[in-house]
């Protein structure tokens, strides 16, 4: 799939990396189901295939990038990502982007916010984007104790220097982006993770982030990563949206299922299924 169009909104899946999920890492509690139930899935070591897809969205005149993926980087146990090739691929210079949308700020999301150049200098990777963040999100991660752990470079590398440059838009809640786009609060995985609503007249669609990792999900909501803040409500938040998403008839886009996650949720014989378009 190119480009998806909803209304007036063209969206764009941009691959930043695949990666193979190990459910004994992922959700170790329910590794041994996830195995018996959908190990036909699995490749021959176990390991499930996910992505890291950001998707470049077209709105009211704005070119708007959502998540920035894991970044150049080189990070134990995670690939380098290529969306500064992808975005290229699609015709687009990071000069382009008019504002970085961060649906959290775990380091699979905000890894192209900064490069690394020759020499030790350290930029903003698009020049001219206005990033915007949630209020919540930003205070539970950027506190100095939190943000020193081992573990959370990334926010020393990827969202600390965004701090001085002027271009952080602080948002709550379900604050609108433009006139097509809201943010929908779905906290659980991190305290201020939002999907983001797309709505033009009778077209609909929702970027759900985090909230959900792997269709598997589908079936149980209530199968929540070890990397979830807080399980029990992402798993409630999780099981919400999918009937939201089914309810309201929206296209789901889903940046963690295999790329480029994007179809329709459909209830049949009383089960959650999804129906990929492209
Ligand atoms: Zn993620």
């Amino acid at each position: 799939m190119a480009v998806l169009q909803l209304g007036s909104v063209e969206i764009q899946p941009l691959l930043d990396a695949p990666v193979l999920m190990d459910p004994h890492r992922f959700m170790p509690q329910h590794a041994s189901r996830i195995l018996e139930e959908f190990g036909h899935q699995a490749d021959a070591r176990g390991l499930f295939t996910m992505a890291v897809t950001c998707y470049l969205v077209r709105s009211a005149g704005k070119t708007i990038l959502i998540d920035t993926g894991l970044g150049s980087r080189r990070r134990p146990g995670f690939p380098v990502g290529r969306l500064d090739g992808a975005l290229a691929d699609a015709g687009v210079a990071p000069g382009d982007i008019d504002l970085v949308v961060h649906t959290h700020l775990h380091i699979d999301h905000v890894g192209w916010n900064t490069v690394d150049r020759q020499g030790g200098a350290r930029e903003v990777f698009f020049p001219r984007a206005e990033f915007v963040i949630q209020r919540a999100e930003w205070d539970y991660w950027m506190q100095p104790e939190r943000m020193h752990e081992p573990g959370n470079e990334h926010l020393v590398e990827c969202v600390e220097p965004l701090r001085h440059t002027g271009r952080i838009r602080f948002v709550e809640g379900e604050d609108a982006i433009d006139e097509h786009l809201v943010f929908v609060p779905t906290p659980g995985h991190t305290p201020g993770h939002v999907a983001i609503g797309i709505v033009d007249g009778p077209e609909r669609g929702i970027i759900i982030g985090d909230a959900s990792h792997h269709p598997m999900q589908l079936l149980h909501p209530d199968w929540s990563p070890a990397f979830d803040v807080d399980p029990v409500l992402s798993a409630k938040t999780r099981d919400a949206l999918f009937d939201r998403v089914i309810a309201e008839g929206r296209t789901l886009l889903a940046g963690h299922w295999p790329f480029p996650g994007i179809g329709r949720l459909v209830r049949r014989d009383g089960v959650r299924v999804f129906e990929p378009l492209g």
